[in-house]
């Protein structure tokens, strides 16, 4: 019985080494699949997963993001050499609240544990213009914000975006998103106005007043109307200039100028800049600091985040030549990535 029990000896011997051969040679076998899982399929499935962020971060031709006529941009104040005096200065260290429009804060505002990076979505036109990806069809806009709607979004007022990036506030709503509306077309009023009002949603403007009179651009009746409506209006150049091309002093005019009009027009104190083009350089950023200005959006794609330089804040470009799936991918980011 011994004997029996121990295959240690005899035909059970050679048996039982027969079977470790096969269990090595199935193990072999095992291995071998799995490299060839990891190194023929993966790769597939890996791009799929990174395709989306790698196109959020590859850069766009700043031309092409902004459908401004040039014949309006290139003549308006050529001559910038009166420049005001510079309001009091406000360093970005401070923590004085920017005003905005107060509108009605969502009551689903919910606690959050860790900071947010939130979708800051950049819209410019709103008409038919085949062609110009700056320019979005009346209709895909509308899918747009419908899709926002149905899927529980909650779009920010300019003032809970600021409290929340200041940090004086934690909470914000279910899946915040911060629409902008870059330029001031007059097409904004018609399509966009009406729209945003049906849904309850907030919006924030970004207009140079040197376009107002232009019929192309809303003029100030529509704007104090858009005003009125809960919109956010913030300055975006006074002539909608390439800011870097200018000298210190024509930058200091485009800036302060184009806040002294706002102010002046809504009786408000506007505190967040828009850079024409996406364009800045040092001078600039240090002129929106001496004139009171406490948050700037660039055309740098991605979400935008606390840890970002208040001043070089990202947004996410909507293309609107493209179909409205990539745009959720887009805006899905805001939903799942979270500061680690
Ligand atoms: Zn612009």
């Amino acid at each position: 019985m011994n004997r029996l029990l121990k295959p240690t000896e005899g035909p059970l011997k050679s048996a039982f080494i027969s079977y470790k051969w096969y269990a090595l040679l199935l193990c072999c076998l095992v291995l071998l699949i799995s490299l060839s899982w990891s190194r023929l399929i993966s790769p597939s499935v890996r791009s799929a997963e990174s395709d989306i962020p790698l196109r959020i971060q590859t850069p766009f031709d700043s031309q092409m993001s902004e459908p401004l006529k040039p014949s309006v941009y290139m003549s308006m104040f050529p001559d910038a050499s009166t420049v005001p005096a510079a309001p009091a200065n406000d360093p970005i260290s401070t923590t004085a609240t920017a005003t905005a429009t107060s509108a009605p804060v969502a009551s689903e505002a919910v606690q959050q544990q860790q900071p947010q990076h939130i979708p800051v979505l950049n819209y410019h036109s709103i008409t038919i213009d085949p062609g110009n990806r700056a320019v979005i069809t009346p209709a895909k806009f509308e899918e747009q914000m419908l899709y926002l709607s149905k899927n529980g979004y909650h779009t920010l007022t300019l003032q809970q975006f600021i409290d929340y990036m200041d940090g004086t506030t934690t909470s914000l709503p279910k899946k915040p998103v911060l629409l902008t509306f870059d330029d001031g077309y007059a097409d904004n009023y018609e399509h966009a106005l009406p729209l945003l009002k049906q849904l309850n949603f907030h919006a924030t403007l970004f207009v140079s007043p040197g376009t107002t009179e232009d019929g192309y651009f809303l003029n100030w009746d529509q704007i104090k109307e858009m005003h009125e409506a809960g919109w956010d209006i913030q300055p975006h150049g006074m002539t909608h200039p390439h800011l870097p091309k200018l000298s210190a002093k024509s930058q200091a005019f485009e800036i302060s100028e184009a806040k002294r009009q706002i102010d002046e027009q809504l009786k408000i104190n506007t505190t967040v800049f828009c850079y024409p083009f996406g364009e800045k350089n040092e001078t600039t950023l240090k002129l929106l600091q001496e004139h009171g200005f406490r948050y700037a959006f660039t055309i740098d794609q991605g979400l935008a985040s606390r840890d970002q330089n208040r001043l070089l804040l990202k947004r996410l470009f909507v293309n609107g030549e493209e179909s409205i799936e990539p745009w959720i991918a887009r805006l899905e980011q805001g939903s799942v990535k979270v500061k680690s």
